[in-house]
C-alpha cells in the first residue's frame, strides 16, 4: 500500500472519469473523486442525453402532420416547453444519483467539490479547503462551450443556457456547423421556432461526407430553418427583447436569440496543471500518449480535456483502458479509428469510416455506392425526404471504408455498421446478408450498382 491518502484520485464526475474510477476501484484501488457541479458531467446534465430528450420532444410536430396520411386526425395539439424542461430535468436528477450510487457501491470515496492541482500527487478540495494526496492522479474534467469575442458576443448563450431558458423565443440564430449548432437548429425549428443557421464556411458540418452536408443542408431548409453559409458574425446589439446581428453578408437582422455552437475547449482553466509541470497544446487540451499518460509519468487524461475525439463513449472507453492498463495489468491502449457517430439532426445523420473525400486521398482506387430514396414511410405520409445510404469500397481489396446513412434511425444503423466495418467486412460480405424486408436498411445490403469509380 503507497504512503498516499489514495491510489488514484479522479478529477472530473463525467462519463469518463467515473468509469475510470469505478473499474479502478474495482481492480482493489483506493479510489477518490471530485465534481464540482453535478455526477454526469457533459453528457448527462448538458449534452447528449437533455439533447435527446429535445430531439424526441422536436419530432413530435412532424409526426403529427405524417399522422394524417395514415387516417389519423390529432387536433389541439400543443406544446408546453416547461413541461419539457421540467421533466428532462427530472429524469436527469435521476441518472446523475445513479452515477453517485455506483461510485459508492464499487467502494469510491465521492467527493463534491472542486479539485484543483497542487503538485504532482497533491489536490486540494477548494470547498473544504483540504489536501488530498494520492500516487496517481487522473485528469477528466472535459470541455467547456468557446464562444469568440467580438463586439455584443456577451449576449450570445451557449448550448448550456438552452436547456434552461425559461420560455422559447419566437426566433434563434445559431452560430455554428458542428454537431451542436446542426442538432439544435433542428430542435428549435422542430419545436416552433423561426430558426436561422449561420456558419462560416461552405457547408455544414465539416468532416462529414460531402453526401451528408448536401442532402442535410437541403432536408434542414426544406423544413424551414433559414441555413446561411459563408457567414461571420461581425456584431450582436440588444435592442430590447430581442438582438440584431449583423454579419459580413447582408442587411442586420433581428432575432429573439443568439446561441454560439463554435466549439467545445478543454477545461483546464485554474486548474493547476502548470503546479504539476503537466504539458499542453495551444488549444488546452492535455497531451497524452496511447495510454493516455501524460508527460508526467503518474498523471493520466481522458475524455475531452485531451481533445482526441470529444465523444462520450469515447471517453468511457479511454477511462475503462486507464483503469485496465494501471490497475488491472491489462494494458490497453484506445483504438480511435472507424468510431460510428450520429448527428441528431432531422433527418438524422450516422456514419462510420472514412468519406468519399479521405478516402479518395488515402486509396488508389474506390468505388462508390449510393442511393438516395423516399422511405416506405412517406409514401403514405406525402412528406417528400429523402433518405440517402452510401457505401464507400476499397476496389483492390473489396473492403468497405466507410458507410453514411440520412435517414430515420441512422444513429441505430452507424452503430452496427460500425462492428462490420471495424470486423474488415468486404462489399460481398454487405452482399452476401440477406435483406430484412421491408426496412429501410435493407437498402445496404442490396446496392449492387456503383455510381462512381
Ligand atoms: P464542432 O467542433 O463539432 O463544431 C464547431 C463549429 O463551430 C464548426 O462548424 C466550426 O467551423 C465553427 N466555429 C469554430 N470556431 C468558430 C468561430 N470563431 N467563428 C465561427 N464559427 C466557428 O463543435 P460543437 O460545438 O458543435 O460540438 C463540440 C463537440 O461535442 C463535438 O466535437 C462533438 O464531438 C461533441 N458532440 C457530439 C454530439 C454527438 O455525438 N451527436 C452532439 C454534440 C456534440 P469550421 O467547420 O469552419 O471549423
Amino acid at each position: 500500500m503507497s504512503d498516499y491518502d489514495y491510489d488514484l484520485f479522479v478529477i472530473g464526475g463525467g462519463s469518463g472519469g467515473v468509469r475510470a474510477a469505478r473499474i479502478a476501484s474495482q481492480y482493489g484501488a483506493r479510489v477518490a473523486i471530485a465534481e464540482e457541479y453535478r455526477y454526469g458531467g457533459t453528457c448527462v446534465i448538458r449534452g447528449c442525453v437533455p439533447k435527446k430528450l429535445f430531439v424526441y420532444a422536436s419530432h413530435f410536430a412532424d409526426e403529427f402532420a405524417d399522422a394524417a396520411g395514415f387516417g389519423w386526425t390529432v387536433e389541439g395539439a400543443s406544446f408546453d416547453w416547461p413541461t419539457l424542461v421540467a421533466n428532462k430535468d427530472l429524469e436527469i436528477e435521476r441518472l446523475s444519483k445513479i452515477y453517485v450510487t455506483n461510485l459508492e457501491k464499487a467502494g469510491v470515496e465521492v467527493f463534491r467539490s472542486r479539485a484543483e492541482m497542487r503538485d504532482a500527487h497533491t489536490v486540494e478540495l477548494i470547498s473544504e479547503s483540504r489536501k488530498i494526496t494520492a500516487e496517481r492522479i487522473l485528469i477528466a474534467v472535459g470541455a467547456a462551450p468557446y464562444v469568440p469575442e467580438f463586439e455584443g458576443s456577451v449576449h450570445a448563450i451557449t448550448s448550456n443556457e438552452a436547456f434552461h431558458l425559461d420560455q422559447l423565443p419566437q426566433s434563434i440564430t445559431i452560430v455554428g456547423g458542428g454537431y451542436i449548432a446542426v442538432e439544435f437548429a433542428c430542435i428549435f425549428n422542430g419545436l416552433g421556432v423561426d430558426t436561422t443557421l449561420l456558419y462560416r464556411g461552405e457547408q455544414i458540418l465539416r468532416g462529414f461526407d460531402d453526401d451528408l452536408r448536401n442532402h442535410l443542408a437541403e432536408e434542414m431548409a426544406k423544413k424551414g430553418i433559414t441555413v446561411h453559409t459563408g457567414a461571420h458574425v461581425e456584431s450582436i446589439k440588444q435592442n430590447g427583447d430581442h438582438f440584431t446581428v449583423a454579419t459580413d453578408t447582408g442587411k442586420p437582422f433581428d432575432t429573439g436569440l443568439v446561441m454560439y455552437a463554435t466549439g467545445r475547449w478543454p477545461k483546464i482553466e485554474g486548474l493547476g496543471l502548470d503546479n504539476a509541470g503537466i504539458e499542453v497544446r495551444d488549444d488546452g487540451a492535455v497531451i497524452v500518449n496511447g495510454f493516455s499518460q501524460t508527460n508526467v509519468p503518474n498523471i493520466y487524461a481522458i475524455g475531452d480535456v485531451t481533445h482526441r475525439m470529444n465523444l462520450t463513449p469515447v471517453a468511457i472507453r479511454e477511462g475503462h483502458a486507464f483503469a485496465d492498463t494501471v490497475y488491472g495489468d491489462k494494458p490497453t491502449a484506445v483504438d480511435h479509428d472507424n468510431i460510428a457517430t450520429a448527428v441528431f439532426s432531422q433527418p438524422e445523420l450516422g456514419t462510420v469510416g472514412l468519406t468519399e473525400a479521405k478516402a479518395r486521398e488515402t486509396y488508389d482506387e474506390i468505388d462508390i455506392y449510393r442511393s438516395v430514396f423516399r422511405p416506405m414511410k412517406h409514401t403514405l405520409s406525402g412528406s417528400d425526404e429523402k433518405m440517402l445510404m452510401k457505401l464507400i469500397v476499397d476496389a483492390t481489396t473489396d473492403k468497405v471504408l466507410g458507410c453514411h446513412i440520412m435517414g430515420p434511425d441512422a444513429g441505430e444503423m452507424a452503430q452496427i455498421l460500425g462492428i462490420a466495418v471495424k470486423m474488415g467486412a468486404t462489399k460481398a460480405d454487405f452482399d452476401a446478408t440477406i435483406a430484412v424486408h421491408p426496412t429501410a436498411a435493407e437498402e445496404l445490403v442490396t446496392m449492387r450498382e456503383k455510381v462512381a469509380g
